[in-house]
C-alpha cells in the first residue's frame, strides 16, 4: 500500500486543518513544501474559503513563516470566477452574496457587477449579509439567473465556535427561490478539475490532501484521486469509524506523512 505514495506525482492539498489551524502553522507544514520540491511533486494549496484571495492566503502563510507563490494557491471563489469565464457571454452581469475578495474575483474576470438583472449569482460566506443582499439575489434567480455555490460548508471554524458558512447562506437562498445552486468547491468536480487542469496532471497520478472527508476526501475519490487524510483539523478517529467514505491513507499529521511517503520513494529508488 505503501508503494502508492511513490506513484504520486501531483499534490492538491488543503489548508485549514492541514497547513494551519486558525493563525498558527500546523507541524510540518514548511518541511511538507520542501519535501514536494525536493521530490519534483507539483502541488496546490487549494480552499474551500472563498473570503480569501491568493493575495490574502500568501500574506496569511507569510506571517506563519511559509512563502508560497501565488500560482499555487486556489481559492473557491477563483475557481468559481474561472467557471463562469469559460461559459458566460461576453458583458454578462453577476451578483455576488460574499465578501470584497469574491467580488474582485469577478471585477478581475471582466464580470459586470449587475443587481437584480444579473445573468449569475454567485453566493458565498458574507459576513455582511443583508436582508436587502439576500433579496436582490432571490429575485435575481427568479428572473432566470444561474445560481452559483462557492461551497457547501454549513459552518465555518473560529477559535472554539463554530459560525455560519456560505452553506447556511446559500441555504437561505435556496428557501426562497426553490433551487439549488451548483457548487464549484470541494467536493463538487468543478474546483478539481480546474487544479488539475493547472497542474497539467491525471487525476489518477494525483492525490488529494485534507483533514475533511465529505470534501477534501470524497471530492479527490470520485475524480478517482489517491486520498489521504490527516487528523490535524476536524475529522476524528470516530467520525473516520461512522463515515462510508474511506481515505486510502490515515496520518496523524503532516510530518507522519513525508516520513511514508519519504520511504516509499527510496523503496521505490531501491527496486529500480
Ligand atoms: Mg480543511
Amino acid at each position: 500500500m505503501q508503494a502508492e505514495l511513490a506513484k504520486i506525482k501531483a499534490l492538491v492539498t488543503d489548508m485549514d486543518g492541514v497547513l494551519y489551524r486558525g493563525k498558527k502553522a500546523l507541524p510540518g507544514c514548511a518541511q511538507l513544501f520542501a519535501f514536494l520540491e525536493k521530490n519534483n511533486i507539483r502541488y496546490k494549496a487549494v480552499t474551500n474559503n472563498a473570503t480569501m484571495n491568493q493575495d490574502s492566503v500568501m500574506t496569511k502563510l507569510q506571517a506563519m513563516g511559509i512563502d508560497l507563490a501565488a500560482d499555487k494557491i486556489l481559492t473557491s471563489g477563483a475557481a468559481a470566477a474561472a467557471y463562469l469565464a469559460e461559459q458566460a457571454p461576453a458583458g454578462a452581469g453577476v451578483f455576488v452574496v460574499g465578501e470584497e475578495a469574491l467580488v474582485q474575483e469577478f471585477v478581475k474576470r471582466g464580470f459586470r457587477l449587475a443587481g437584480q438583472d444579473a445573468d449569475y449569482v454567485v453566493a458565498g460566506l458574507d459576513r455582511t449579509i443583508s436582508f436587502e443582499k439576500l433579496t436582490t439575489a432571490t429575485i435575481a434567480i427568479r428572473h432566470g439567473a444561474t445560481f452559483i455555490g462557492t461551497n457547501p460548508d454549513k459552518t465555518f471554524p473560529v477559535e472554539n465556535e463554530l459560525i455560519p458558512g456560505a452553506g447556511s447562506i446559500i441555504a437561505a437562498i435556496e428557501a426562497a427561490t426553490d433551487q439549488e445552486p451548483l457548487y464549484i468547491g470541494k467536493p463538487e468536480p468543478a474546483i478539481f478539475h480546474q487544479v488539475l487542469q493547472e497542474l497539467d496532471i491525471m487525476p489518477s497520478e494525483a492525490a488529494s490532501l485534507g483533514d475533511r472527508l465529505e470534501t477534501d476526501i470524497l471530492g479527490g475519490q470520485r475524480l478517482g484521486m489517491t486520498t489521504i487524510l490527516v487528523m490535524t483539523g476536524v475529522t476524528t478517529t470516530k467520525d473516520i469509524a461512522l463515515s462510508d467514505i474511506k481515505p486510502d491513507f490515515t496520518y496523524q499529521d503532516i510530518p507522519a506523512l513525508i516520513a511514508d511517503w519519504q520511504q516509499a520513494l527510496n523503496e521505490k529508488l531501491v527496486i529500480h
